[in-house]
């Protein structure tokens, strides 16, 4: 099942978001978990997809509840396939990629957390509507000489909350392609997230974040609670 979704002039079609958790040893620590000896991985949806500045709608489920009122920002580098592949080898990588793009992996963390506590999995915390606003255009690889040395960062309301450089990844991404092709075959439009620096924290509706990486550009999103 698909989509079509434009980002900037580019109209992609993607079957589904995969996303690189723990690839930055500064998130890892500041979230106590162990560095992965191989990446991990895990699935959003194209609901969650949102750009040119559509709001990130809070949910009221979240927003009402003792325990789970926590959503988290993460800045992250990610990059869109360019044609269908499985068995990449790690050294024909950047043949499948059609270019690179800011996404905001938007996390509702305390329900992560107690998922994860009992063994649950992630999905429900990650894929709420809204929870991936991408963007603002996806730049060819063509543009981008090494996408490992590319200043990445945060703001909310003008304040500076993730700072960090690409070339801090854990796994790079002809790695990430060669691993995550192994299991699953990724499709023309696919949608790739690197995973983020340290540095996240909670957001609350009327919040304005801010997201860019260098030589991409800047998202700017709103947050706003779900009406009902
Ligand atoms: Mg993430």
């Amino acid at each position: 099942m698909s989509e079509l979704f434009k980002i900037g002039g580019t109209k992609i079609e993607p079957t589904k978001i995969i996303c690189l958790g723990r690839n930055y040893l500064d998130h890892i620590k500041e979230t106590n978990a162990p560095i992965p000896t191989e990446p991990v991985f895990f699935v959003k949806t194209p609901n969650t997809l949102i750009t040119d500045n559509q709001p990130i709608i809070y949910p009221k489920i979240l927003y009402e509840s003792q325990e789970n009122n926590r959503v988290d920002h993460e800045v992250e580098l990610a990059f869109i396939m360019f044609q269908t592949g499985k068995n990449i080898a790690a050294r024909f990588a950047f043949d499948y990629i059609q270019g690179y793009t800011i996404f905001l992996d938007m996390t509702a963390r305390n329900m992560q957390i107690s998922d994860r506590n009992i063994k649950l999995p992630w999905y429900r915390s990650k894929n709420f509507d809204t929870f991936g606003p991408i963007g603002p255009e996806i730049i060819p690889c063509s543009d981008i000489e090494d996408p490992h040395n590319l200043n990445i960062q945060l703001k909310v309301n003008g304040e500076l909350r993730q700072k960090s450089n690409t070339k801090h990844m854990l796994f790079k991404i002809p790695e990430i392609l060669e691993y995550i092709s192994k299991f699953v075959t990724l499709k023309r439009g696919d949608i790739i997230a690197t995973g983020t620096p340290s540095g996240i924290k909670p957001i609350v509706p009327g919040d304005i974040i801010e997201a860019s990486i260098e030589k991409i550009g800047k998202i700017i999103h709103e947050v706003i609670l779900e009406e009902t």
